[in-house]
């Protein structure tokens, strides 16, 4: 995949151009808050020199109420900043999460299959953080502080020229360093996110893998790959802290030797204890916003950093694509045909070859064959989830490749192996496809999959909760809420991918019988490992190595002893 970058202009352009209004906003209260600032250091001239040297108190309750003023409209502007520019930031991350989600759930199935869900997690959830610093107090930090770093100069410089030549000497051989220790941090954050997403990414895979760790006694590799993981992300942190405190100790470092440095030409350009101290404060003042530009600079690189990785996603093109799936169909028959139809996930390495075949409206289509040899991928290609490489499938008449996914997909439906039930009550986990389905629907659905003969005996009944916090279900019972679901959302077209596992003679029966009222009427393309299933069949395809070696009905095929009859028997004898 290529890497995107996000340049300054495109970050200026979305992010901090909307929001100029109240950048604006929080650079003048910035601006305030500096001016503010400066109050002290000035009051401490006329305090030595015209209050405590000559022993005049008038002016004194005047200096300490302008000093008070001065800190109290800091405070205030302080309190102002954080509350407008932290909460936009915040609003802004959330925007911006939610968008790469929406993205994200617009891919094509094929970009999931090369991406860990974990690293992904990292990237909707971590890498938009880094907008903080954007949005919030950080830019307009940093215009801030040079602000009151060029006043600062120019108060310095109206007392002496000279020591402050003698200042921004140690702050210019300062600023080299800041700019060097960049050019050492930014590919180390940029690097951080890839590790942080690789880590996360291993950690939720092992978590889902517990069964097959534990039952491999693999925990000890677990271990070691993750606290390799962690130590890699541990010396990456390393690096940029390295960097970044050798900015910070160099800086006082420097500010120190100016002191010294101010103590020491003090006496020789003739100073009044009152300027001295003047000079000092303002220098400190000049000093601060210049090391603590150097931490914001190391916080935009990383919101860069992590913007850049956010851009890669936004980048990818999704599924539905608008310009050449342009065909919004209506309600269809089911009629789907493929014609000459190959495929292959990697360039070069053909799956299927030149598979042909229809499936006539309402027809069950049973697919049979080895391990590998390609039902699945038919099954894939049918749901629209692949695309051929060559060929063409249509549906009713209408190539598929210019269908709008959303049309199409609103009449298929997915009952799969392992189907996917999540953490909440029966009752949402059917209504999940048609949320609104009214409750004489949910019932029929109900009955028609015998989800009642087991959710009866369940205190709560449809209100039960599943998944990790509550009961767990067994195989058979997953499998009929997966397809109460399927008969709820009433597809025109099905895809069925029997489960392997073998269930007890009673579960197995109530499956058929509600498999039978879910595939009637509906194409349906099964993946069939149950004899019974594909008795049932109007087409049984025998897929061989990516081509269609049998076709037709299983009393046809058993009769011609070929394929099907080798498989079937080998089926029958284990
Ligand atoms: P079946 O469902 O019959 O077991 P599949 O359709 O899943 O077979 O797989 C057909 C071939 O495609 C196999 O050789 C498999 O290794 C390959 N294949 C399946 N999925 C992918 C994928 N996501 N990326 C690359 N190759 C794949």
């Amino acid at each position: 995949m290529s890497k995107s970058k996000v340049t300054i202009g495109q970050v200026f352009k979305t992010i901090v151009w909307p929001r100029r209004g109240l950048l604006l906003i929080g650079l003048l209260l910035i601006i305030i808050r500096s001016a503010a600032g400066l109050v002290p250091p000035w009051a401490t001239k006329p305090f030595m020199d015209d209050i405590l040297v000559k022993h005049n108190m008038d002016k004194l309750p005047m200096l300490l109420t302008l000093v008070v003023v001065a800190i109290l409209i800091q405070s205030v502007t302080s309190f102002v900043l954080t509350k407008l520019l932290s909460v936009e930031a915040q609003h802004l991350i959330s925007v911006l999460r939610s968008s790469v989600q929406k993205h994200l759930l617009r891919l094509p199935i094929r970009y999931f299959d090369n991406q860990k869900a974990g690293a992904l997690v990292s990237r909707v959830m971590n890498d938009v953080e880094g907008v903080r610093n954007l949005v919030g107090t950080g830019l307009v930090q940093l215009v801030g502080g040079i602000l009151t770093a060029i006043v600062s100069i120019v108060f310095l410089i109206h007392i002496s020229p000279w020591m402050t030549l003698f200042v921004l000497l140690p702050m210019s051989i300062f600023g080299v360093i800041t700019l060097k220790a960049f050019a050492i941090i930014r590919p180390v954050f940029r690097e951080r996110g890839k590790i942080t997403a690789d880590v996360t990414g291993r950690l939720t895979e092992t978590l889902n893998g517990m069964r097959v760790i534990k039952g491999f006694n693999a925990e000890q590799q677990e271990i070691k790959v993750f606290e390799e993981g962690v130590e890699k992300l541990f010396q990456n942190v390393k690096k940029s802290l390295t960097s970044t405190s050798f900015v910070t100790s160099s800086g006082t470092f420097l500010v120190g030797l100016a002191s010294v440095g101010i103590m020491g030409l003090s006496g020789y350009f003739n100073l009044t204890a009152g300027d001295f101290l003047q000079f000092t404060m303002f220098m400190v003042f000049m000093v601060a916003p210049i090391v603590q530009m150097s931490n914001i600079g190391s916080q935009l690189t990383e919101a860069f950093a992590g913007l850049d990785r956010t851009e890669e996603i936004m980048n990818t093109p999704t599924e539905d694509d608008s310009t050449t799936r342009i065909n919004k169909i209506g309600t269809i028959h089911g009629d789907i045909i493929f014609e000459n139809v190959s495929f292959a996930y990697d360039e070069g390495k053909t799956v299927l070859n030149n598979v042909s075949f229809e499936a006539k409206p309402g027809s069950v289509i049973a697919l049979v064959g080895t391990s590998g040899s390609g039902k699945t991928t038919i099954a894939g290609l049918a749901a629209s989830f692949l695309n051929p490489v060559s060929g063409k499938i249509t549906v009713d008449g209408i190539d598929l490749s210019t269908v709008s996914l959303n049309s199409y997909r609103s009449q298929l439906g997915v009952v799969l192996q392992d189907d996917f039930l999540f953490e909440g009550t029966i009752r949402e986990n059917i209504l999940f496809p048609r949320p609104n389905a009214t409750e004489e629907e949910l019932t029929n659905a109900v009955k028609a999959s015998y989800v009642d003969e087991f959710v009866n005996r369940f205190e709560s009944g449809l209100e039960t909760v599943i998944g990790e916090r509550g009961v767990k279900l067994s195989g058979g019972q997953r499998q009929r809420v997966a397809i109460a679901r399927a008969i709820l959302s009433d597809p025109r077209v099905l895809i069925l991918d029997e489960a392997t596992s073998n269930l007890d003679t009673e579960s197995e029966s109530y499956i058929q019988e509600s498999l039978r009222t879910l595939m009637k009427g509906r194409t349906t393309f099964v993946i069939a490992h149950r004899l019974s299933t594909i008795r049932q069949a109007d087409q049984i395809l025998v897929i061989e190595n990516g081509q269609i070696a049998e076709r037709g009905k299983h009393d046809e095929l058993i009769e011609r002893k070929g394929r099907y009859f080798e498989l079937y028997t080998y089926q029958a004898r284990i």
